[in-house]
This record gives structure tokens, sequence and C-alpha cells, in this order.
């Protein structure tokens, strides 16, 4: 049981009425001076379990984040909420780092931010011995182990500075660590086993789907018009960044803009900051863009092509729906992708190579299975999840399941027999028997395949050889032919089935659209809704912030739900904490009243 002044604090400082999953046991610790990891997927709440206890222990937290951008987004939620936080990094002025000393010294701050960087150097150790400590938090943990993804070598600083101060507990943070980075990082930063607490890495809100890349930017305007929030597009390249970025804003008419490493520093700071500040621009961007981004309303991510790794996709895709509403996650592929992919396995050097073909394998599962995409990725990440989600692709409309291994038997002995080297429209028309000039002057007409596929198989062949693709089984010769791999062999003896998933027809998917798992879908037309959000952009603009530090959706939803009269009506709602009801109240209260 939660003691009542810990909600009443949580109240007050959030509006929040709940904790959410493990943020309590997580609290709990930290108030009872126990050091701990929490490993909590992206949007979870981390940064409520470190700022709560900073508001209700005496001193000051430090929080060790490694990017600048992301400490200042932290910065001004926390100070929206009235957390007295400050940052001490290469980028604030001289004068707001010595004011941010001063205050830390005074017993001023509650929040004090830094990068790790800092925590070697003898003048840090200095300064946190004039003050008072409450806590270390360790934002992005993963970063202090080599087995991480994004190993930052000043992260083993860390252990010196804090075992200084031997009776400071420290909470580590991070939202992605299997279990060799995990035990690593309690190993690196000195927090006992038992400290480690592990949410669940389901998503609920975040609806999974999966299409074959037909009539991309079609597929992709479509996504917009369902989804008309933020959103995340990721493409291969640069020039295919630029490409879709105009393609798709002259297809909307909506503002889409691009984000790659090869553009000017002052272009990308723009356009990420503009994004940030919106509430329906679409980036698109090359996986360089994200780390950082602590934007909440991001209704959908999608990817033009297919991912690396599942681990990159699912990073990637959780930075949709971190405010809880529904989100989307769109995964578009062909078979290109994979054939690439695998042909980039001869270069990787030969000690990775086999790891990267399994990285590869698991994303060819996961585009190609006819069942449920939440399970499969959560089985990947060890857990044990229902067989069905409800809120992907899959499970809102099964694909038809087809066994398809005689014909893949053809289509594979066609490959074969035809020497490996032509492509698929070659094979096509040596399976289905057309008269064509090149198929009678190699004497292909001669073939024991020639014309062995009909009717209704013959519609199958095109996704039926992508599927082989995906998996292997076929793979592109260097000029655009097709040849035998992986199990193919096994296949042609009949020692492997071949099932493919076909998409369910497109009348249907219409229907299941609407329904949706988690939070709520902002109400279309509502005019007091839409007064709500033209004020939040009021405000916004003149205190120089992103919409939603100052009410996410879901509280403006809940104000044109239930038209609070008063100021105490209005506090009850979620996400209106006491610093929020005294800086706005009025003002919503007052556009409430004129409707
Ligand atoms: P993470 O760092 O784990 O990705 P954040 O700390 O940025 O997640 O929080 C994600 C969002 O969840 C924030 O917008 C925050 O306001 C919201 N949130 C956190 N805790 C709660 C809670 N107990 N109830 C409602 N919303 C919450
Ligand atoms: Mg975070």
């Amino acid at each position: 049981m939660t003691a009542p002044n810990l909600l009443d604090q949580l109240h007050t400082t959030f509006g929040f009425s709940a904790f959410r999953g493990v943020q309590e046991r997580v609290v709990d610790r930290v108030l009872a001076a126990q050091s701990s990891l929490a490993v909590m997927p992206t949007g979870a709440g981390k940064s409520l379990t470190y700022q709560l206890p900073a508001v209700i222990l005496p001193g000051t937290c430090v929080v060790i984040s490694p990017l600048i951008a992301l400490m200042h987004d932290q910065l001004r939620s926390a100070a929206a909420n009235g957390i007295r936080a400050a940052s001490l990094t290469s980028a604030d002025s001289e004068d707001a780092r010595e004011l941010a000393i001063e205050r830390f010294r005074g017993g001023e701050l509650d929040l004090l931010y830094a990068a790790p960087e800092r925590a070697s150097q003898p003048h840090f150790r200095e300064l946190l011995s004039a003050g008072q400590v409450s806590l270390f938090a360790i934002d992005e943990a993963h970063c202090v182990s080599e087995w991480g993804h994004d190993f930052r070598p000043d992260y083993r600083l860390l252990r010196p500075l804090m075992d200084a101060f031997p009776q400071v507990p420290r909470l580590a943070l991070t939202a992605t660590a299997d279990a060799a980075t995990r035990a690593d990082v309690l190993a690196q930063l000195g927090i006992p086993d038992d400290g480690l607490i592990i949410a669940g890495f389901d998503r609920p809100n975040i609806r999974y789907v999966v299409h074959h890349r037909d009539t991309m930017v079609r597929q992709l305007t479509a996504l917009m018009s369902e989804m008309p929030g933020p959103g995340i597009v990721y493409a291969q390249t640069r020039k295919r960044t630029e490409d879709l970025a105009e393609k798709l804003g002259a297809a909307t008419g909506r503002t889409v803009l691009p984000y790659h490493a090869g553009l000017p520093p002052e272009v990308r700071a723009a356009n990420q900051a503009a994004f940030v500040g919106s509430e329906d621009i679409v980036m698109v961007a090359t996986v360089a863009f994200g780390m950082g981004i602590d934007k909440p309303d991001v209704r959908f991510v999608a990817h033009a092509g297919v991912p690396k790794s599942i681990e990159s996709y699912y990073q990637e895709t959780g930075r949709a729906g971190r405010d809880g509403d529904p989100a989307t996650a769109l995964l578009l592929w062909a078979a290109d992708d994979f054939a690439r992919a695998r042909q980039r396995l001869s270069e990787v050097e030969e000690h990775r190579r086999a790891g990267e073909r399994v990285r590869i394998d698991a994303m060819a599962r996961l585009v190609e299975t006819a069942g449920c995409r939440r399970a499969l990725l959560l089985r990947h990440f060890g857990e044990d999840p229902p067989e069905k989600c409800g809120n992907c692709d899959n499970c809102l409309e099964a694909p038809g399941v087809v066994d398809a291994t005689t014909l893949a038997q053809k289509l594979l002995s066609a490959v074969y027999r035809t020497g490996q080297s032509f492509g698929f429209g070659h094979i096509e028309k040596v399976l289905i028997g057309a008269n064509d000039e090149r198929i009678n002057q190699r004497g292909h007409d001669q073939l024991s395949v020639f014309g062995i596929v009909t009717g209704e198989e013959a519609s199958m062949l095109r996704p039926l050889a992508r599927a082989l693709q995906a998996r292997g089984s076929l793979i592109p010769t260097e000029h655009g032919g097709l040849m035998l791999g992986g199990d193919a062999k096994a296949v042609l003896r009949g020692d492997a089935a071949v099932l493919i998933a076909l998409a369910p027809k497109r009348e249907r998917s219409r229907k299941v659209r609407r329904e949706r798992t988690g939070g709520g879908v902002n109400p279309a037309g509502d005019p007091l809704f839409e007064a709500l959000r033209a004020l939040r952009r009021d405000l916004a603009a003149e205190a120089g912030l992103p919409p939603y530090v100052i009410f996410h959706d879901s509280t403006l939803r809940e104000m044109a739900e239930t038209r609070p009269a008063s100021l105490a009506a209005l506090g009850a709602l979620g996400g209106v904490g006491a610093r929020k009801l005294e800086a706005y109240g009025e003002a919503f209260l007052n556009v409430i009243g004129q409707h």
C-alpha cells in the first residue's frame, strides 16, 4: 500500500492520481535509501521515479544524463511542474552555471542535471561535498556497459564519484538492457543484484502493422490521414529522406521536414525544434534522429525499409505514443531490403557475421509471421506473452495462411533448372508457360518446369518469391538474377515446409481501424477541445515551450468532457499539478466557461 502522503505528493507535483507499473516499487526503494537499477520501456515514466523522491527528500538529486538536449527537455518539464531544477553543462552560460552552483550549495535545488564527463572532475566532487546530495540518478544507464549499444566511457567515471558518497542511494534507469548488460550495469555502478527491477517490455497502446511496400507514398499518406498528429518516418538513406519528405509534403499539404546527418547543423536543429514544438509535423529521418527526443505525443513511427534488428525496430517504434494514447508503428518492407542486408553480410568481419545473420532472420520472421506481431517481439525479449494481443494487424484481421510448399518446390526448381541466373520475371514466365522469345531462344520451353503453374497458383508466385527471399531461400545475384540459398535444398527435398501469410482483403481493413487500445483519441471537430488546444498553443508560444509541456492531449480531453467550473475541479484532472493549476488554471476555466 502506498502511504497516502506519497499519493498526495504525486498528485500535487505531477497531477497524477496513481503510479504506473513498477514506478511505486522503484520510488519506495529510493525513499528507503536502497540502490536500484530499473529497466522500464520508453514511456513507462522513468523520470518520475527520481523526480518525485527529489521533491520529497531533503537535499538535491544529481541526475547524470548523456545528452544535453535530453537534459534540457527534462529540465523544462520539471520546471513546469514547479520542481526546482538546474543543469551544469557546457551549453549553459557561465552565469547560469554559477547560479546553479549557488542554489545547490544553498539547498535550493531538487534536481541538478550534469553530463557524465563532469563526474571525474575534482571540482564536481568538491561541489557535491559542499551541499547535500539526496540521490544519484543515472539515466540511460546502459551507456555504462560495453555490452550496451551506446557505450560511453565517461559513464565509467561515475562509480568512483558515487563511492565517495556511500550513504547516498543510486538509481540507474534504462529502457534497453539484455541480461548481460543488466549484470554489467549493476557491477559497474555498484548496485546490489536484488536492486534490479524489470518492467515488462509491452507498449499496449502501440499498434504494430507490417505491410509489403508497394505504393509507398500512398501507404504513408493513408497513415498520415488516419493518425493526424506528429509522426516520424524512417528512411534508409539521406537522399531518400529528402525525396520522401518532399513527396509526402506535396501529397498531403502538411509540413513534412527532412532530418539526416548530412544537413547543415542549423537546419537540423531548426527542423528538430519545429517538430518537438508542433502538433502535426511529420519528420522524415534517418536513424540519426530520435535519441534525445522525448516528445510524448508522436502518433506514429513508420519505417520505409527494414531496420537492422528487432532491437533497433523496437527502440525506434518506441518513440511513438509515450503519452499512452493510441499510436501506430508501420513497417513497410520489400524483398530487396532483405536481399541487400544479406549481401552486406559478406562485408561484415567474420566473427560478427553469424550474429548479423541471426538479426536479419529475426526481422524476416517478424515480417513473415501470420501470428501476433507483439507476441513475437515480446518473446524476443524473453517474455512469455499471450498468443494474441488484439492490437496488431494480424490479430485484428488474421491473414490467410497457405501451405505453399509444393509451389515453392516448383519455383525453386525452375530457378535451379534455368541455371540460377534469371530474375523473377523470367522464372514466372517459364512457370506459367508463356510464349516468349527469350524463353524459346534458351530452350526453357523444353524444361520439365515449363508451364507447370496454372490458374490461381500463378497469383501466389510473387508473394511466395518475396517470402522466400525474406527467409533467404532465394538470394539475388549481382546481375539481378536469383539463386538458391538457405534452406532451399531442404524445401526441394521435402524436408522443410513453406507457409506463407497472405494479406487480408482491403475493404475489411477499414472497419477495424477505429477501435484502438489504450488511452483516448482526440475528438474530431469538438469546438471546446479545439479552443483548449488553441489556448495551449498560445500559452506555449508565449512561454517558448512545446505545447505538451503545458498539458498533454489527455488532460485537454478530460477538460472538454467534464467541463470543470472551479479551480478545485480542474485540479482533480489527470496531469494538473499544483503549479500548473496556479499558472494556467484561470485561463483554461475561462475558455471552458465561454463554451
Ligand atoms: P521514459 O523516460 O520512461 O521514457 P517519461 O519519464 O518521459 O518516460 O514519461 C513518459 C510520459 O508518461 C510522460 O509524459 C509522463 O508525464 C507520463 N507519466 C509518467 N508517470 C505517470 C503516471 N503515474 N500517470 C500518468 N502519466 C504518467
Ligand atoms: Mg526518459
